[in-house]
């Protein structure tokens, strides 16, 4: 039975989707501004495993993500670089969208784009307006969070409490409360605006995440996911907002929260500078690293990015490297007479059980961890059938449908084209008898990190 911790409840909760096997699932997407870094890839990793996780076991889940592709940093980013803040969002979502793909996060059913839902946006802010929860002031129309009382259950914060968290709230003179946020903002001259019965402006932040949410889901769903520095006040304000507007509770049954990542104990920070690209970390590692580093944490632990921790994955993963690398071999052995002693099943229901313990993932890399150290035993002393290592790729590629790093083929190494040469050169010395100049060049390739195999079909190179 599955179980996941609800940070509205505070407590481990039997997973029961509001609908049978359905599941409707939404995570916060990114602000569209700039390259997305770890902690983005972190949060989004850590939900892919989710989503691939519950598809596995026969859940149909929904896997929503909005683009918030209006927004005050888009529009101050866009004056820097001289843009429109459309053309620098779009960029800047292809560049996001480009390094999900290269992270293999491939759950989302569907992106949704705030700008394409500005019409639900105005519903939502029209109702809120009719129930006497929304006030007009000069920049733009506020909610007024004294008008809903569950305001502050899944922060835990009380109403006077939200008036100390000023920080990403939106400022106004003219608020009645200090927690107050904004649902539709005014335009100022030359910036990106929509009509409204208001005035022109556009939408704040809290409000499309709901109005988006809605359409597809309807005024209740299953899952909101998100990073924890979401909880307040983003996730309270679209509690408040959908729920004064429906009457209904809870907007969400259940609220996952990812944890952070730092760096060297630090948050990631331009002005520290410690801030990690995605698209930077890709150029020196391989994703299925990343995705390792990610899942060898819970989802609601903290991550630290650190020299030690890269070298501990690193030595981990070529551990599984080395050991499917045998057990490939194994397979393709055609052995006539086998005894089988390596049972998997015994790993595949403690990888089963830990997983259904709120997805509990570093118990899951023990597990196989485990199951390559025992195969590795088994092999050196010749005891590992080729059914066993048939068993074994099996359980493996069923564990790898969600965490997405173990049978990754390496990929091959590029060759610099004057190894290439030297190679050829090689070659025609070899042709022509000239033992003494090819031995040279080998040497000369051997100097330049490459090792040069001689084989039936060629010669072969291998990195050093
Ligand atoms: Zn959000």
């Amino acid at each position: 039975m599955l179980k996941v911790y609800n940070t509205l409840s505070r407590k481990k909760e039997i997973f029961k989707p509001r609908n049978g096997k359905k599941v409707n699932l939404f995570v916060c997407g990114p602000t569209v501004y700039d390259f997305s870094h770890l902690g983005h890839a972190r949060t989004y990793i850590a939900f892919d495993v989710i989503v691939k996780y519950l598809r596995q076991n026969g859940y149909e889940v929904f896997y929503l993500q909005n683009i918030t592709d209006i927004d005050d940093k888009i529009i101050n980013r866009a004056k820097e670089n001289n843009a429109t803040p459309e053309k620098l969002a779009r960029r800047f979502e292809k560049e996001y969208l480009d390094d999900i793909k290269s992270l293999k996060i491939n759950g989302v059913t569907k992106y949704a784009r705030a700008t394409d839902h500005i019409k639900e946006i105005i519903g939502q802010v029209s109702r809120l307006n009719e129930k006497g929860c929304a006030y007009k002031i000069e920049d733009g129309i506020y909610y007024d969070i004294s008008k809903f009382k569950g305001y502050g259950k899944l922060s835990k914060r009380t109403v006077l409490q939200a008036e100390d968290g000023v920080s990403r709230i939106d400022e106004g003179k003219e608020k009645r409360n200090k927690g107050d946020f904004c649902l539709w903002k005014f335009s100022k001259p030359g910036e990106p605006e929509w009509e409204s019965p208001w005035g022109k402006g556009r939408p704040g932040w809290h409000i499309e995440d709901t109005a988006i949410t809605e359409k597809y889901f309807g005024p209740q769903y299953d899952i909101h996911g998100g990073a924890r520095d979401l909880i307040f006040p983003h996730h309270e304000a679209e509690i408040a907002q959908m729920e004064a507007i429906s009457g209904r509770n809870p907007l969400v049954k259940y609220w996952l929260h990812s944890g952070f990542l730092t760096v060297n104990g630090q948050k990631m920070a331009k002005s520290l500078g410690n801030f990690i690209t995605i698209r930077d970390f890709l150029k020196e590692n391989s994703a299925r690293f990343l995705r390792l580093l990610v899942v060898k944490a819970h989802y609601r632990s903290p991550i630290d990015y650190s020299e030690k921790l890269i070298s501990q994955t690193k030595r981990e993963l070529e551990k599984i490297d080395e050991f499917l690398e045998k057990i490939r071999n194994i397979k393709s052995k055609k052995q006539v007479k086998e005894v089988n002693l390596f049972s998997t099943s015994s790993y595949a229901s403690a990888f089963d059980e830990v997983m259904e313990d709120d997805f509990n993932t570093p118990k899951a890399i023990a597990a196989i961890l485990e199951l390559v150290n025992k195969g590795n035993t088994l092999i050196a002393q010749n005891k590992l059938s080729s059914e066993d290592a048939n068993n074994v790729l099996v359980f493996l590629k069923k564990v790898d449908d969600i965490f997405g790093f173990i049978l990754e083929k390496k990929p091959k190494e590029k060759i610099p084209e004057a190894i290439l040469k030297l190679i050829e050169e090689r070659e025609e010395c070899r042709k022509k008898n000239q033992w003494q100049k090819a031995d040279e060049l080998r040497r000369k390739i051997k100097e330049s990190g490459f090792l040069a195999e001689d084989t039936k079909e060629g010669p072969k190179l291998k990195k050093i």
